[in-house]
């Protein structure tokens, strides 16, 4: 891999992927359901509308199994840590993830587009909240206090992903741009590598395979985001 001009601004796109080696299933290894769950019941404002219940009970398996002790950031997530503590510039993190990987590896100010599963968010004030335990249906809301009011802080189908402006201005002030460990599949994260290149921006994929949106990359590093990531990063910093 050879660069054009050393990159002062680098932002990293991570999906599904990166975390896969550390024990959390990815969306396209399940072959279309998330742990056995089609995606529409677990993962939309009309699934959570029609079973709470389950929706719930969906999201503490997924949390218990982060805090379980048995999932621990890999290789990948430690190298983009490094690169944020010792890369004369800037390095973005904008995350698909909803785990919290990249924040127990050390890395900072990590933007979460599509929510983080240790955290809920009450419906009626919008206020998002830690929260650890299981929740229920009728689990009372910290902050309201009514039953009822409390969904995970996950953007679900359908709903518009967070953090867009500051997405926006990071994308239209970098010179470079990497993605790992994501399919392409889930827009408006697919698209990023183009609004990057259509400034010039020089744009690199780590994935094990080809994905739909290789095309608009320059590079392609093939194999596990912690062996590409590690070696990518060590790149960038001799
Ligand atoms: P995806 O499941 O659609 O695709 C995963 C990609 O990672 C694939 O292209 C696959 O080839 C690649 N991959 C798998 N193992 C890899 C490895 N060891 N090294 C390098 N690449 C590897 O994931 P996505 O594009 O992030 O989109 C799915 C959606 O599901 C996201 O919105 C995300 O929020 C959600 N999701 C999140 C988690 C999580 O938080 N860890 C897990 C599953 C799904």
């Amino acid at each position: 891999m050879k660069l054009n001009k050393k990159p002062k601004h680098i932002v990293i796109l991570t999906g599904a992927g990166i975390s896969a080696e550390s024990g959390i299933m990815t969306f396209r290894d399940s072959n279309g359901l998330w742990e056995n769950h089609s995606v529409y019941e677990v993962a939309s404002p009309d699934g959570f509308q029609r079973d709470p219940e389950l929706v719930h009970r969906f999201y503490n398996l997924r949390r218990q199994q982060l805090l379980s002790g048995e999932v621990h950031p890999n290789p990948a997530h430690l190298a983009l840590s490094k690169l944020q503590e010792k890369f004369n510039g800037i390095v973005t993190i904008i995350t698909q993830n909803v785990d919290d990987l990249h924040e127990r590896s050390g890395s900072r100010n990590v933007i979460h587009m599509h929510g983080e599963l240790l955290k809920m968010r009450c419906i009626e004030t919008g206020r998002s909240l830690t929260i650890k335990k299981d929740i229920h249906a009728t689990t009372p809301c910290p902050c309201c206090l009514k039953e009822g009011n409390l969904r995970p802080h996950i953007v679900w189908f359908g709903e518009r992903p967070m953090h867009m402006d500051k997405i926006d201005t990071e994308l239209h002030s970098c010179d470079l741009f990497v993605a790992i460990g994501t399919s392409g599949h889930v827009y408006p994260a697919a698209m990023f590598v183009d609004t990057a290149r259509e400034r010039g921006v020089q744009t690199i994929e780590i994935n094990l395979e080809s994905t739909q949106i290789s095309d608009s990359f320059d590079f392609h590093l093939v194999g596990n985001a912690s062996v590409e990531t590690e070696k990518f990063v060590e790149e960038l910093l001799t």
